[in-house]
C-alpha cells in the first residue's frame, strides 16, 4: 500500500509539472472585445472614436488592468495610451459599489468597461485598431504582504514587474458617420450630449441577450433664454418652456416603424413623472423612422397626441413628424433624439450622425437650486458633425 501510494504521488507530482509548463506558454484567458466598431464623429473641436472595450477575465486570479494602448493596424503607431489615474477615469464596472481606485482590478471571473475616446485626424482615421493590454496578476498573498509593508524588496519587485501583456482585438473604423438634417430648426442646447462620461454615453444595458448603448450619441435638445431659462412664468407648467409644441422634423427620407401617442405628460420637475417608469414608457411618447441602411432616428418625450404620422408611413425629409413635449422618463419639455442601428432606444446600437450647425457657447447647471448657465461665444460653423455635450448650437433655419 505504501509503495503504491508513494508511486501515485510521483505521478501526480510529474502531471503537475508538466500541466505548469503547459501553462506557462498559455496565455491567461482574458476576453476583450469591442461590442460596436466605431464611427468618426465630427466635433467644433476635432474628429474622434466614442467606443467602448469590454474586458473579462475568465482566469482564477484577480488581474489588474495597467495600461491600455489602441494601435493603428496599418503603421502600427500608437494612437491613445491610456494608464493611471486616466485609464481608471474611463473605466467602469457592472457593480457600482467597486470603489473607484479599485476599477482596474478586474476579480476572477468579472467583467469591467472601458470607455474609449479616441481624437482621429477626420480624413485620414485609421483603418483598423488593435489594443495591447497589460495586467498585473494579483496572487492574494504576496498582494496582502505588499499592502502591509512587510514584503521584501525582491517579492514587491516580482510583483511589479509580473506583468502579462496581451495585444489582440482588432476592430475596423467605420468612415462615413450618415448624413442626415437636423430634427429642429434653430438655436438649442444639446444637453447629455456626447462626451466621454455623460449618462446617455455609459448606459450599458444587456437586452435580448446581448449588450448595447442605445443612447452613444444622443443629445437631450432643449432651448434656453439669453440668461439660461428654459421657460419663462410657472415653471411647473409644461406650455411655459420656450421648446413646448416644436416641430420635430424628419431627419431623412424613410419609413415611420415605431411609435407610441397615448402617455400622459409629466407636470414638468425632477420626481414628477406621470406614469411608473419601464421599458415601455421610459422613452414616453416616441416616434422611430428606418432611414435606410440599417440607421434608425428615435424621437422621444413628444406630445401625447401630437403624432403627425403613423406605422408604416413614408416620410420626407424635413417632414413634421410629432410636437415636443414633456412624457415618459422626462423633467422638462425636451426632445431626446438619437440615430442608432436599431428601432429600440436601449437595445441597439447608437452611432453618430454628420449635420451642419454652428456652435455659438456653452451650457451647464450650476448653483443651489441648480439652474442652467449658458455662455456665448463667437460662432464656429461645423459641416458634417455632432454637437457635444451642452454646446449650444444653431441649426439653419
Ligand atoms: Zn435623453
Amino acid at each position: 500500500m505504501i509503495q503504491r501510494s508513494a508511486r501515485r504521488f510521483i505521478a501526480l507530482a510529474l502531471v503537475s509539472a508538466t500541466a505548469r509548463a503547459a501553462q506557462a506558454q498559455i496565455p491567461p484567458s482574458i476576453e476583450f472585445r469591442v461590442p460596436k466598431a466605431p464611427t468618426v464623429a465630427v466635433s467644433d473641436s476635432g474628429a474622434y472614436l466614442a467606443y467602448e472595450l469590454h474586458v473579462t477575465n475568465l482566469t482564477s486570479t484577480p488581474m489588474t488592468l495597467r495600461r491600455l494602448e489602441v494601435i493603428d493596424d496599418a503603421s502600427h503607431a500608437t494612437v491613445l495610451t491610456l494608464a493611471d489615474s486616466a485609464l481608471l477615469r474611463v473605466m467602469a464596472r457592472p457593480a457600482p459599489q467597486i470603489p473607484a481606485a479599485q476599477r482596474a482590478k478586474i476579480g476572477a471571473g468579472l467583467r469591467a468597461y472601458v470607455y474609449l475616446w479616441v481624437p482621429v485626424d477626420a480624413n485620414h482615421p485609421p483603418a483598423k485598431l488593435l489594443h495591447r493590454l497589460t495586467f498585473k496578476p494579483e496572487p492574494p498573498d504576496t498582494t496582502r504582504a505588499v499592502a502591509e509593508g512587510r514584503a521584501s524588496a525582491n517579492a514587491r519587485a516580482a510583483v511589479d514587474t509580473n506583468l502579462v501583456v496581451l495585444e489582440g482585438t482588432v476592430t475596423p473604423v467605420e468612415r462615413e458617420a450618415v448624413v442626415i438634417s437636423p430634427p429642429v430648426r434653430g438655436e438649442w442646447a444639446a444637453f447629455n450630449g456626447p462626451s466621454n462620461s455623460s449618462g446617455h454615453r455609459r448606459l450599458v444595458l444587456a437586452l435580448d441577450g446581448h449588450v448595447a448603448i442605445g443612447q452613444r450619441f444622443a443629445i437631450d435638445f432643449l432651448q434656453v433664454d439669453s440668461s439660461g431659462h428654459s421657460y419663462h412664468g410657472d415653471p411647473s407648467k409644461n406650455e411655459n418652456y420656450y421648446d413646448y409644441g416644436t416641430p420635430l422634423l424628419a431627419v431623412a427620407d424613410g419609413i415611420v416603424v415605431e411609435t407610441k401617442d397615448s402617455i400622459p405628460q409629466n407636470v414638468p420637475g425632477a420626481n414628477s413623472r406621470a406614469v411608473p417608469i419601464n421599458m415601455v414608457t421610459v422613452g414616453g411618447n416616441h416616434v422611430a423612422i428606418d432611414i435606410g441602411h440599417g440607421r434608425y432616428a428615435l424621437y422621444a418625450h413628444v406630445q401625447p397626441g401630437s403624432l403627425r404620422v403613423r406605422v408604416g408611413d413614408h416620410v420626407k425629409r424635413g417632414q413634421v413628424l410629432a410636437l415636443l413635449g414633456n412624457s415618459g422618463n422626462s423633467t422638462e419639455p425636451h426632445v431626446h433624439f438619437q440615430i442608432a442601428d436599431g428601432p429600440t432606444f436601449l437595445s441597439s446600437e447608437g452611432i453618430p450622425y454628420a449635420t451642419d450647425f454652428e456652435v455659438v457657447g456653452n451650457c451647464g447647471v450650476a448653483g443651489t437650486p441648480p439652474a442652467i448657465v449658458c455662455t456665448r461665444h463667437p460662432a464656429t460653423t461645423v459641416k458634417g458633425g455632432i454637437p457635444l455635450m451642452n454646446e449650444l448650437v444653431r441649426f439653419p433655419k
